[in-house]
């Protein structure tokens, strides 16, 4: 979601004369768009904020101004703090202002003293933003934001706000006007996707039809969606809307009955292999995404043994795990039996060797499968083009330059360490 607020916030900037740089170096303005979820990058903004200090300084020696704007949810969490950690800092703005960005700027621009907007408008901002610009043939939709479900590890309600989603006709806008800019495949986002509901009272499952009637959208896909939220007609949506890729980021974080209920999940172990048992009743070619947390607070050897044993029961081709991160401000950082350091990494290690291994076993039984694959982005090397597959594994080809953009019909030949090596399949895929 950062890095389609990214791109949002220089849809809302190009109409002031700002366009995108490579390197800060000698840039007018500089954002740092930043990420609360785990202490790690949280810290990073500080060391960040130091490097670009640098940057301003050079600038101004050369008699310009660089305007240094610190964006994202540490600055929604710690607006204050950045401000008074570092006074270099022009602007604060938080996930839900930057439609305000302009007004910012030139008040920086005019002022001294810093700008500072954390605010929850009332104002969606989305109701505010330019037309969205694409940037190739895969894009991020946002059609959902915020967070009631109060996880108690997680800081996402605190940052992002409450829930709130988009109208249907709006997304529906969106998605037109990233298809007639040559966007084939659509990421509808949301914290927690599959909670969106319209002002027509659809549920996900209903836009993806829509979305899916959207001329020149060619592929669907949604992320991240929440087990609690999967409704009937979503599962239904996967057996029967063909742009639906077979490919779904479920994030169950704990195999544990004891844990899920600590962190409030709302569902339990069972509850969630019901759910993988529906959708792949649904779409036997559904392959399968999660995050998982080592070490949350009381999590015994039982309870992580039941977190490995449910991972070798439903297979996973992609996945997110780290160690638990006390954040400030939520239920799980007070809880007294944290869990030391060094368990939390070995228990981190002997799953993430486990998911590697059903990672790397499935690229191998891709191989010899004909695949479609969006072509995206030039390759490395001349003549190379590379794409995703539809579990969003990256693909190499050597395939003609005109094929950039589009959905090509490929045979998966090997597989490397991260990615796989395909040939263009002389038929047709149905
Ligand atoms: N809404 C999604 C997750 C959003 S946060 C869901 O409910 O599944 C993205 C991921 O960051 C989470 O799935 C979780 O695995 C991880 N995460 C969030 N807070 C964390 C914390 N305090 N420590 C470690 N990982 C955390
Ligand atoms: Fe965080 Fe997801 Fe839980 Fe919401 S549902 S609190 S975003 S982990």
């Amino acid at each position: 979601m950062n890095v389609y607020d990214s791109a949002r916030m220089a849809d809302v900037l190009a109409p002031l004369g700002y366009a995108s740089a490579d390197s800060p170096e000698g840039a007018d303005m500089v954002i740092l768009n930043t990420c609360h979820i785990r202490e790690k990058a949280a810290e990073k903004v500080f060391s960040e904020l130091g490097r670009l200090k640098r940057h301003q300084a050079a600038k101004a020696l050369t008699g310009g101004r660089m305007i240094l704007a610190v964006a994202g949810c540490v600055a929604q969490a710690e607006g204050e703090e950045i401000l008074r950690r570092a006074p270099f800092v022009d602007i604060v703005l938080g996930p839900q202002t930057y439609h305000r960005l302009p007004e910012m700027v030139a008040q920086a621009a005019r002022a001294g003293g810093a700008v500072l907007d954390t605010e929850f408008p009332v104002e969606p901002k989305f109701d505010f933003l330019p037309d969205a610009r694409a940037e190739g043939s895969s894009a991020f939709l946002s059609v959902q934001e915020g967070c009631d479900k109060f996880c108690t590890f997680c800081v996402v309600p605190y940052t992002r706000g409450a829930e709130y989603s988009r109208p249907g006709s709006a997304v529906l806008a969106e998605a037109r006007t990233l298809a007639a800019q040559g966007v084939r495949e659509l990421t509808l986002l949301g914290q927690n996707v599959n909670g969106w509901h319209g002002d027509e009272g659809w549920g996900l499952g209903r836009l993806i039809r829509a979305v899916a009637e959207v001329d020149g959208v060619e592929r669907i896909r949604y992320t991240t969606s929440h087990p609690r939220d999967m409704d009937d007609d979503l599962i239904a949506a996967h057996a029967e809307v063909p742009q639906l890729m077979p490919f779904l980021h479920l994030p169950v974080q704990s195999g544990s009955d004891r844990i899920l209920s600590a962190m409030n999940r709302g569902h339990d172990r069972a509850a969630y292999l019901r759910l993988v048992e529906r959708l792949k009743r649904a779409q036997p070619d559904l392959a399968l995404a999660s995050d998982f947390i080592t070490g949350f607070p009381g999590e015994t050897d039982a309870d992580f043994t039941d977190t490995l044993a449910l991972v070798r029961e439903v297979g996973f081709v992609q996945t997110y795990s780290f160690k638990y991160s006390p954040r400030p401000g939520t239920p799980a950082a007070l809880m007294p039996n944290q869990v030391p350091e060094d368990v939390k990494d070995a228990r981190l290690a002997e799953l993430q060797s486990l998911l590697l291994d059903q990672t790397t076993a499935f690229n191998h039984a891709c191989v010899g499968r004909e695949m479609r694959v969006l072509l995206d982005r030039p390759g490395r090397h001349a003549g190379q083009l590379v794409g995703r597959s539809p579990y969003m594994q990256p693909v190499h080809v050597k395939a003609a330059a005109h094929l950039l953009g589009t959905v090509a019909a490929l045979r998966i030949v090997s597989v490397h360490p991260n990615s796989l090596e395909a040939v263009p399949l002389e038929t047709t895929l149905p």
